[in-house]
């Protein structure tokens, strides 16, 4: 392993990315369920991509290649944490970098775009257009994603934000296929931490997921 992949780093988000955060975190919280189905949305792509690279891959090595393709959710009330795991193709530690610290993805720039025409920080453009995984901001005071990609000779990494202004990355060892979304929820986010309150916004918003999606290790 290398150097680079094994350090600790602490790096500054690109700044259409800050303001993406400002307005994430500042923003009103009527409809601030939808976070999940945004969250949701992202690990049944990553497990779509996962289908997708076992074919090209043509039988070479994949690393977890036993994992049932499923997403996992779990709540801890004392802790107040909610955990969103997948075991889609993951991330490695470039992939983090640039996915989740640089707007490189069509939704956000189509929400920041409508945004500057707009003048409309609001709940509903967040609702419509979907700001991706920065919704994770709207419930949680601070965000660590796990990942570890499909590749044999790649390792486990992980990324940490309290979404104002840098993240760090560093080394996450022994980790699963997939990526774990760990969320701290906000003081008063506090009802995501309930295993009933999640299966209904499963039930409102990812009913169409075509990969089964657990509660607590029951099907929801
Ligand atoms: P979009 O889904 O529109 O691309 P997002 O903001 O939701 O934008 O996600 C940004 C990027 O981060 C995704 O395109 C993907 O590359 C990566 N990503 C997010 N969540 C996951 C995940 N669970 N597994 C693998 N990659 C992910
Ligand atoms: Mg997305």
């Amino acid at each position: 392993m290398s150097t680079d992949t094994a350090t600790q780093e602490t790096r500054e988000f690109q700044a259409e990315v800050k303001k993406m955060l400002d307005i994430v975190i500042h923003s009103l919280y009527t409809e601030r369920e939808i976070f999940l189905r945004e969250l949701i949305s992202n690990a049944a792509d990553a497990l779509e991509k996962f289908r997708h690279q076992k074919v090209a891959s043509q039988g070479e090595e994949i690393f977890d290649d036993h994992l049932p393709l499923e997403i996992k959710i779990k709540v801890d009330q004392e802790k107040h944490t909610l955990t969103i795991t997948d075991t889609g193709i993951g991330m490695d530690r470039g992939e983090l970098e640039h996915n989740l610290g640089t707007i490189a993805h069509s939704g956000s720039r189509t929400f920041l775009a409508n945004l500057t025409e707009n003048q409309r920080q609001d709940t509903q453009l967040i609702g419509q257009f979907g700001v991706g995984f920065y919704a994770a901001f709207m419930a949680a005071d601070k965000v660590r994603v796990q990942s570890r990609s499909f590749r044999p000779d790649d390792a486990g990494h992980e990324w940490v934000s309290d979404g104002t202004g840098t993240y760090t990355i560093g080394p996450c060892p022994g980790i699963r296929r997939g990526t774990r979304i760990i969320l701290h929820l906000k003081e008063d986010a506090k009802e995501f931490a309930d295993e009933e309150r999640i299966k209904q916004i499963i039930r409102r918003y990812s009913s169409f997921v075509p990969f089964p999606i657990k509660v607590a290790e029951e099907p929801v």
